[in-house]
């Protein structure tokens, strides 16, 4: 590499590979072609952390079955669906970009990374019917959700999923289908837009490399990178740096010691799947099905029996449960990383959230202790004929969840994603894990019209978002010709993307 290279400043600096540094780096890009963009990633694969298949559960979040988007009634006691409306505009903005990716050949081959799989909503016991058949009447009378079945008869259900019938007996049991429900496989989709990004000029991206330490400097900021695979350390300067390290990004940001991070912490919830690859048994289920939380369980641990479409093949994963975990990183983490992240400035903080949340630390302790018996007994709930020898236990990715100087006595658990960038929008980086990975484009929009102002208002700028990603400046869409304009660009993505065929 040539001095004059070396010392480069970068417009832009991504660190991590998961998909949100991915759609940044893609987005910005093709908003602005002359951008000098890089990319490091601590392991040695790319998109190998909580985007990776495995370690998600893959659902397109689009508020259709998840019914911990939709938990409160309104005072006429009907069901509030505004949540749900929201992660689904959220999701077709992600959706866009990426049929836009399609479509202009910068990725290939859609069925890598989504598939078409109906959503479920399943229920039991007649106050869980209740609710969702209250849920049902708010959201079916919305547009987006107009093809929502519901049914309390359980040969309907059987039809859609025969597993949870078989072997259940007597109790009142309600359930609501979509078709129009998706399978992503994040990690395949960032890869491809990592790739993507590499090979145009001006960027880069290094595997294997980790940001040890971030310095203000006259440009922006100086990143201190270690690579792995020679034991070498550089430096590089960029303007502005996104940090999508994941469970790593709070860490990170405590390095880059900006202002804007004190106060915070992060807690860490492990989680483990029960995979089966049984074929006559995974053939005999083609949707994401999710339930009602038990008891204690935070909204991202509330089970779901999951159709996914990983490495080529069709498998079954049912979980996620909850693990109480010290590490902010499946691969790269530390036992020593909850640890090192309590600072003075958010000691206080993390005491008060764990004192007022001890029924959910306990919750986590139990989940990472119980039996396969235990965790079986929850599968049956789901699928009363699963047996034993047809299941494995495996890890999921760790959520570290941030927590706020303000969430003290509000809890932590259900803190969703938060964009954290400083005062002169050098540094954004992305804390929080939910809805997370479906809501990826919303988010890295968000920073683009944060940090990028000066970009974001040229003409040519606006009308590069629009084509990508149409209904990104839209507000509320209320009208009957805002809703057909719509539904005409969400069909436009879905062919692309070969969906609902
Ligand atoms: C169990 C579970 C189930 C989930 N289910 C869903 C779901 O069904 N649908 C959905 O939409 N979302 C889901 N999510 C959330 C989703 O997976 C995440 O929101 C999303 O993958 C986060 O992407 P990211 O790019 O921020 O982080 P990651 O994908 O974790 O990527 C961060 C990257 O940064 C790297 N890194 C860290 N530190 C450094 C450093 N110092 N230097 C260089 N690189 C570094 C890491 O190695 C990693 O590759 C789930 C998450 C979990 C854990």
């Amino acid at each position: 590499m040539s001095t004059e290279a070396k010392n480069e400043i970068l417009d832009v600096a991504l660190i991590g590979s998961g998909v949100m540094s991915a759609n940044l780096g893609a987005l910005l890009k093709s908003i602005d072609s002359s951008l000098k963009i890089e990319l490091y990633e601590v392991t040695k694969d790319l998109s190998h952390e909580s985007s990776n298949g495995w370690n998600n559960a893959g659902t397109g979040h689009a508020g259709i079955c998840e019914l911990s988007y939709t938990p409160d009634r309104g005072t006429d006691g009907k069901v509030k669906v505004g949540k749900a409306v929201e992660i689904f505009e959220q999701f077709e903005q992600t959706k866009q970009f990426w049929a836009y990716a399609l479509r202009t050949g910068m990725i290939d081959q859609p069925g890598d990374f989504i598939n078409a799989v109906p959503h479920i909503s399943f229920v039991y016991g007649q106050e869980q019917v209740d609710f969702l058949k209250s849920r049902f009447e708010g959201m079916s009378a919305h547009p987006f959700f107009s093809e929502m079945e519901y049914t309390e008869d359980p040969d309907k259900i059987r039809e859609w999923a025969p597993l949870l019938i078989e072997g259940r007996e007597g109790m009142p049991v309600a359930a609501t289908k979509m078709k129009a429900g998706t399978d992503v496989n994040f990690g395949e989709l960032s890869r491809k837009l990592i790739h993507w990004l590499g090979e145009q000029e001006g960027c880069s991206f290094y595997s294997q490399n980790r940001v040890t330490d971030l310095n203000r400097c006259t440009e922006g900021w100086e990143l201190t990178i270690r690579d792995l695979a020679n034991g070498t350390n550089r430096h590089k300067r960029a303007k502005f740096v996104f940090i999508g390290a994941g469970g790593g990004s709070l860490l990170l940001l405590q390095k880059a010691g900006v202002p804007e991070i004190k106060g915070y912490g992060g807690f860490p919830i492990g989680g483990q799947w029960l995979v089966c690859d049984d074929p006559e048994i995974v053939k005999k289920h083609d949707a994401k099905v999710y339930g009602l939380s038990p008891g204690a369980a935070p909204t991202m641990a509330v089970p779901h029996l999951d159709s996914r479409w990983l490495e080529g093949k069709k498998t079954l994963l049912f979980g996620p449960y909850a693990a109480w975990t010290t590490k902010f990183l499946h691969r790269g983490g530390s036992f020593l990383d909850l640890p090192g992240s309590i600072k003075f400035h958010n000691i206080l903080t993390l005491i008060k959230v764990g004192i007022s949340n001890i029924p959910l630390v306990t919750y986590l302790i139990q989940q990472g202790l119980q039996s396969m018996d235990t965790r079986l007994k929850e599968l049956r709930n789901f699928y009363p004929d699963a047996k034993a020898n047809d299941w494995k236990l495996i890890d999921a990715g760790i959520r570290v969840q941030a927590i706020k100087k303000e969430d003290g006595d509000a809890g932590i658990v259900h803190f969703g994603t938060e964009v954290v960038t400083t005062e002169d929008k050098s540094i954004s980086a992305l804390l929080g894990a939910s809805p997370g990975a479906s809501v990826c484009v919303n988010i890295v929009l968000e920073v683009v019209q944060k940090c990028f102002p000066e970009l974001c208002n040229q003409d040519k700028s606006k009308s590069k978002l629009k084509e990508m990603i149409p209904t990104y400046d839209l507000g509320t869409i209320s009208t009957t010709e805002e809703i057909k304009q719509y539904q005409k660009w969400s069909k436009s993505a879905e062919n692309l993307l070969g969906l609902y065929r």
